[in-house]
């Protein structure tokens, strides 16, 4: 089941297209990235899902409903943490989870007791006071607290330092279980190990969205070593991005990968290899590939 789904999702700001037919299902249980580059859309799909913006045209539909009538008592199942979260400045934090915990029937006192104290939440500072890492951490533990099925961050990881995102992330593991969370962020190394399914979003569109596992095995960067130069005026595959030849060398990523048919490719374009090595790519490399791809209309 999806707990998050759009169809077909345009929103436009005065000229410009930001979102231009997002189709996008975020599984139940699911650790869900939304990747792109800068400027693709995904703060406006992740706004336009929590009813902070209205689609241009299409729907979105977020724990079964429709994202423009999310009721309350919906809006208490969604956790949402942004880069330039909106908290009361005036507030000390301890008077913030005070107010939260009388607002949420589903407030969890003894989760947010351990949160407060594993990501140590200065009980008598004002929010406004707060620099921006321990802010997001107030409005990340605050979001948690409460229980929701979905947890929808965008950019958690900008401008925090590497203790905070560790901490950050063992706020959210803690957690982990019956939550489902749509994340997006630049900072693929920090997310790349929690997360179960990526979304490619490119101009508003959705480029590919699969399970990460189906897209590690199919992307592999592979070096050949021929028995003579390779020429580069060969039509390669489409499926081969980044093709690069130095003298006996052929580098390219191939976005199709199966061991025998890789072979047999090999065979019949550039003749006997010498050598031929295959490696698995990190989600960042995979981001790298596709957006330079994307950028230079050389997608499949
Ligand atoms: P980044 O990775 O840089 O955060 P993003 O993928 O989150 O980018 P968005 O913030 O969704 O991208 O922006 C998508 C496009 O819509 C951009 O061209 C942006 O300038 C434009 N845009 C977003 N919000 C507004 C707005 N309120 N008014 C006008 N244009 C906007």
């Amino acid at each position: 089941m999806s707990l998050v789904q759009t169809e077909n999702l345009w929103r436009r700001f005065g000229r410009h297209e930001a979102l231009r037919g997002l189709t996008l299902s975020v599984p139940e249980g699911g650790v869900y990235a939304l990747i792109g580059a800068n400027g693709a859309g995904k703060t406006t799909a992740l706004r336009v899902l929590v009813n902070l913006l209205e689609p241009t045209r299409g729907a979105a539909s977020v724990l079964g409903t429709d994202s423009r009538r999310l009721s309350p008592g919906i809006l208490a199942q969604i956790g949402y943490v942004s880069e330039n979260q909106a908290l009361p400045a005036r507030l000390r934090v301890g008077e913030y989870f005070d107010y939260l915990r009388r607002l949420y029937r589903r407030w969890d006192p003894a989760l947010e007791g351990s949160l407060r104290e594993r990501l140590q939440l200065p009980q008598r500072q004002r929010i406004g006071a707060l620099s921006h890492g321990v802010r997001i951490k107030v409005a990340l533990a605050a979001a948690l607290a409460y229980r929701p099925r979905l947890l929808i961050l965008d950019e958690p990881f900008a401008g925090l330092d590497m203790l905070v995102r560790e901490e950050f992330m063992e706020g959210l593991l803690q957690q982990a279980g019956d939550l489902t969370i749509l994340i997006t962020s630049h900072e693929l190394p920090e997310i790349e190990s929690v997360t179960t399914h990526v979304g490619f979003i490119h101009l508003g569109r959705m480029l590919f969205e699969e399970p990460m596992s189906e897209l590690g095995a199919r992307m592999r960067e592979v070096r050949i070593t021929l028995a003579q130069p390779a020429s580069m005026g060969a039509p390669w595959p489409r499926e081969w991005l980044d093709v690069r030849a130095f003298g006996n060398l052929l580098t390219f990523v191939d976005t199709r990968y199966s061991e025998e048919h890789l072979g047999e490719r090999i065979r019949s374009l550039v003749g006997p290899a010498r050598q031929i090595d295959v490696a698995p790519m990190s989600l960042r490399s995979v981001f790298t590939t596709i957006a330079r791809a994307a950028r230079d209309g050389a997608l499949p």
